[in-house]
């Protein structure tokens, strides 16, 4: 990554770090989801910073509900720079909303949207008539369902022209950007023009997009390739995953490293692209690519694969069939080599598994991070990597007797069987290959040297450590505290690599308590750091739920362990919370809440329902419901009882059969609403059948709702992300027989 330093003088044409970061400021000072006040304001920032630049900007407004249901009137801010060609056009993109409803954004994507519009201006001093069009889309309601990229790319006839897209995204606050590929073919030819580019910190693997692939994270680019097959670059940061979505995604807790390091991308980038021909991107063939020092981006093709795995085999088979005949190996010191990598791998994957299990049993409020990054991860990921090296450590010095060639027999031979997976069920981690020729380089020579140099070791041994010490923390990092069997394995697996240099060190067990110190500091350390503060706050959530068809009333909150502040409402009469209704209000995680208790019942202005239509066409009966709130609400929630629906949609936007026969819980529509506007539903279903709606309408105004006296939330809570939080929440179901 680069290392910020003060840049604001920097030239012109340059991108400044420090001038990027006055767009942060300026677009974090208020949360600024959809339907929130500060959205217009961050959107009427951005126009006018594009007007300044001199370009013409136009917004693009409607409705959509994506593959999920989620519906929301997205408005976007588009630009286009004419070039001096006919060819496809490149696109900037990132999105100017936060998530709902505490989120600050400066990260997520106040980051991306200012990377942008520095990176567009210092590009422009310098190239004002580049070559291909230059589209700039920043996309509103990322946050809700993707509605921005979904309506550009449905809608917006410029999506037509679109050769390839940079997205700027982030899921934290910190940490190197990370650059993943969106193709629905083979990405050969992406690779190849951005080796061309040059970017100056190139952070990527094949088996980060990979991984990528299987999770369901979507970014805004998942839409253009998915709807439009427009290929591009996702650029996002994963790190300190603890600030994301909440009140501390702040401007002062942005990685200035990290911003400066998407600077760092978009400068080369939008050079080369702004040139190349964008409408030849589309391959047939994948590349297997990794980043590494002096080297900085390596790639080749898919079909080195193989052939690099039989030549490793052949080299091993080669060098056993030399060793065993120069007595050099021994086949029973051989076999016992096995006996320590058997222990290794079951002893650190046993501790790495139930790690995470065990912390929650001994810090019961980490439940309450529901994404499972704790604020002292990082240092629990330093103790269980330390904690895996000095077992191995201990391991291996219960078998010294045994001559480090024939121990390096088993390690080759189990990275060989893992190479054969990997290129068979995940290919593009097929890199692994590479530190297993060094292992076999140094195989060589210990077979044919007694005492080899231990300089010429270490220089076999550095491709094992660039290319694995980024991944010892990139699991825990990216997926949460849950993941830390991948830390403890890949640290063992890297160990075997290593076993080279480590095999002929003497003193292995000082070395191993050496590793358990650094383990029990690090616990130590961590523990230290498990309380939460005014730094590290403690997520918290209430609601105020009052069910309509009973008039009964409820606290409720999604906390495992109540903070004092909720305690005020919950603490006395607190009841495990059942489900409420016949389904969970979405949430990311598809938590419940945790705990309710009765509450004092408050006059909350009732939504409207009307029916507008009501008819029999043939053996379907159509129903046309309007429901309009009476009061300020953020988001309405329908459910449906076990009904099978022919045909639905929402504000004129019609949900997709795959989705109304794949609903979970009966789920209908979630509508984040802006200015108070209704939903007007459209349900065609079977005349033989009853529809019973469950709705919620909420409005996350608890904490300043006139009706309420709630104290302020102290300064070590802020609000529960991923979640829905201060709200007032009105459930109510109706009946259409
Ligand atoms: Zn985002």
């Amino acid at each position: 990554m680069p290392s910020y330093s003060n840049d604001a003088s920097a030239e012109k044409t340059t991108f400044s770090t420090d001038r990027a970061l006055k767009h942060v400021k300026q677009i974090s000072q208020n949360p600024h989801g959809v339907g929130f006040k500060a959205h217009e304001d961050v959107r009427d920032y951005i126009v006018s910073e594009l007007d300044m630049m001199g370009l013409e900007t136009s917004l693009q407004e409607g409705y959509t509900a994506g593959d999920s249901g989620n519906l929301s009137k997205a408005i976007n801010i588009l630009a286009r720079i004419k070039g001096s060609g006919s060819g496809k056009a490149l696109l900037l993109l990132s999105h100017y909303d936060s998530g709902p409803h505490s989120s600050l954004g400066a990260s997520d994507a106040g980051s991306g949207v200012a990377t942008i519009l520095e990176g567009l201006r210092a590009f422009l001093a310098e190239n004002p008539n580049p070559k291909n069009d230059i589209i700039i889309l920043i996309s509103d309601a990322e946050e809700l369902g993707l509605n921005g990229a979904d309506l550009f790319v449905k809608e917006h006839p410029w999506r037509r022209d679109v050769g390839l897209v940079l997205n700027f995204e982030a899921r934290g606050s910190g940490g190197p950007s990370y650059m993943l590929i969106e193709t629905n073919r083979g990405n050969s030819r992406l690779i190849e023009e951005f080796t061309k580019a040059n970017t100056p910190y190139p952070v990527a693997s094949s088996l980060a997009y990979s991984i990528y692939k299987m999770l369901p994270n979507d970014t805004d680019l998942t839409v253009f390739r998915e709807d439009g097959d427009i290929e591009g670059f996702n650029f996002a940061f994963i790190d300190d995953h603890y600030d994301y979505h909440t009140v501390h995604d702040t401007y002062e807790r942005l990685d200035r490293n990290t911003l400066a390091h998407q600077g760092s991308y978009l400068m080369p980038l939008l050079k080369h692209f702004s040139n190349a021909d964008l409408g030849n991107l589309k391959s047939l063939n994948d590349y297997v690519y990794f980043n590494i020092p002096f080297f900085k981006f390596v790639s080749y093709p898919f079909e080195w694969i193989w052939p690099m795995f039989y030549l490793a085999a052949l080299l091993f088979i080669t060098f056993l069939i030399h060793g065993f005949r120069k007595k050099e190996l021994d086949f029973i010191a051989v076999l016992k080599g096995f006996i320590p990598i058997l222990l290794i791998l079951a002893i650190n994957g046993i501790v790495g598994y139930f790690s995470w299990s065990v912390l929650k049993w001994m810090y019961p409020h980490y439940k309450d991070i529901l994404h499972g990054f704790t604020y002292n991860g990082h240092t629990y990921i330093t103790a269980f990597v330390f904690l895996s090296l000095g077992v191995c450590f201990m391991s291996y010095q219960k078998f010294k007797k045994i001559k480090t060639s024939n121990l390096l027999v088993a390690p080759i031979f189990l990275w060989l069987i893992i190479c054969a997976m990997v290129a068979i069920y995940l290919p593009g981690a097929s890199f692994f290959i590479i530190p297993v020729f060094a292992l076999l380089a140094s195989f060589w020579v210990t077979l044919n040297q007694e005492i080899p140099s231990a300089f010429l070791m270490v220089l076999i041994a550095l491709p094992a450590i660039f290319i694995f010490a980024p991944f010892l923390q990139m699991f825990p990092v990216g997926l949460g505290l849950k993941m830390m069997v991948a830390s403890t394995l890949l640290s063992s697996l890297t160990f075997l690599l290593l076993l080279p240099i480590f095999g002929f060190f003497r003193k292995k067990a000082t070395l191993a308590y050496f590793c358990f110190l650094i383990f029990f500091g690090s616990m130590i350390v961590a523990h230290f750091n498990s309380a939460f503060s005014q730094e590290n706050a403690k997520p918290t959530s209430l609601l105020y739920v009052f069910d309509e068809d009973t008039q009964s009333a409820k606290w409720a909150t999604y906390e495992n362990s109540l903070s004092k502040w909720t305690s005020q409402y919950l603490g006395e009469s607190k009841k495990v919370s059942e489900k409420l209704a016949n389904a969970t209000i979405s949430s990311k995680y598809n938590s419940d809440f945790t705990y309710v208790s009765d509450a004092p019942i408050k006059e909350i202005p009732s939504m409207k329902i009307e029916k507008t239509r009501d008819t029999v066409i043939g053996n379907s009966r159509h129903l046309d419901i309007c429901i309009t709130p009476q009061r300020d609400i953020n988001r309405l929630e329908v459910f449906t009882n076990k009904v099978s629906l022919e045909r639905a949609s929402v504000n004129g936007i019609a949900l997709s059969s795959f989705y109304l026969k794949n609903r979970r819980w009966g789920k209908l529509i979630t509508h984040y609403v802006s200015n108070n506007t209704y939903t007007d539903l459209t349900l065609v279903f079977s005349k033989d059948e009853v529809l019973e709606l469950a709705i919620y309408e909420a409005s996350n105004d608890l904490l300043s709702n006139s009706q309420f006296s709630i104290p302020t939330r102290p300064e070590h809570n802020i609000p529960m992300p991923f979640i829905l939080n201060d709200a007032i929440l009105v459930t109510k179901t109706v009946r259409f027989d």
